[in-house]
């Protein structure tokens, strides 16, 4: 009946959508790389990204919103930890 028909056109629409949807997927794929993780210093989002501040700590990489927080994790790691 009408309803057959209805979905018969719904999937044909389907197919023009098939390109833009790739480029979705690729998008969602550099989103990814850009993490978001906290900043154990002062609790702020900060974005894992390749100019970010950083620092390496028993094979953990923390995060940091700017350098005076990694600095002051440096200083004292032990009263972040955690
Ligand atoms: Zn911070």
């Amino acid at each position: 009946m009408l309803n057959k028909e209805a979905r018969q056109n719904h999937s044909q629409m389907q197919d023009p959508n098939d390109k833009p949807k790739a480029a979705k997927e690729k998008a969602a794929e550099e989103k990814a790389a850009k993490e978001k993780v906290t900043d154990p210093v002062c609790g702020m989002d900060v974005t894992t990204s390749a100019g970010a501040e950083r620092l390496e700590r028993s094979g953990h990489v923390y995060y940091f919103c700017s350098a005076e927080c990694r600095e002051q994790y440096e200083a004292s790691p032990d009263d972040f930890d955690g």
